[in-house]
């Protein structure tokens, strides 16, 4: 059973969450903190699980996860996964920007399980990240894969660095996009987003 996209990764590379454990408890004492006390001795090490999680992209192949499941069919209309929810770290300062995926394609005789689509926006956004790259790669993949008429790819995002620190935005999103094909129509890219912005359900 798949949690709305996300898979939970069972086990750790356990020389990794060794090495990982060691420099999280420097990382704690660096920062003023008495590693020893009771609510931060098991503090190293659950982190070190809870990054490996995070950024467990790195071990997936997103190309292969779309070919697990295709299928020949003549539908030729606009297929969308929206609000596909998304969890990423920025790599500029490792905190999580969080928000919503929103895929369109119209197939050229192949499609996809549907899942597999928030599979690849997974996949990539486990790792560490530029909202801008992530949109790329995701639009990338299934225009290589599928081999679409079009693929279209919108991401809105909170970043944490943002809201957390510096400027202090708290509220402010971070809109990016990217189309293949049919999509740099201007009719077709209105017609996805009208479709991304109705509410629906
Ligand atoms: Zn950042």
């Amino acid at each position: 059973m798949e949690n709305k996209g996300y898979s939970k990764i069972e086990t750790f590379n356990e020389e990794a969450t060794e090495q990982l454990t060691f420099h999280y408890r420097k990382v704690l004492e660096l920062l003023g903190e008495d590693a020893d006390r009771e609510g931060l001795v098991k503090t190293p090490l659950r982190v070190a699980k809870a990054m490996q999680f995070l950024t467990q992209g790195y071990h997936s192949n997103p190309e292969e996860i779309l070919r697990s499941a295709m299928f020949k069919e003549d539908y030729r209309q606009m297929v969308i996964v929206k609000d596909i929810e998304l969890y990423s770290l920025c790599e500029h300062h490792m905190l999580p920007f969080v928000g919503r995926a929103h895929v369109a394609y119209i197939p050229n005789g192949t499609i996809t399980g549907l899942s597999k689509i928030a599979r690849v926006v997974e996949a990539f956004a486990r790792r560490l990240q530029v909202q801008e790259r992530l949109t790329t790669q995701i639009k990338d993949c299934i225009q290589n894969t599928l081999n679409p008429l079009g693929v279209a790819v919108v991401i809105e995002a909170q970043h944490m660095c943002m809201a957390m620190r510096g400027v202090q935005k708290q509220n402010s999103i971070t809109t990016t996009s990217d189309f293949t094909g049919v999509f740099e129509k201007v009719a077709t890219r209105e017609e996805f987003i009208r479709l991304i912005s109705a509410k629906t359900i």
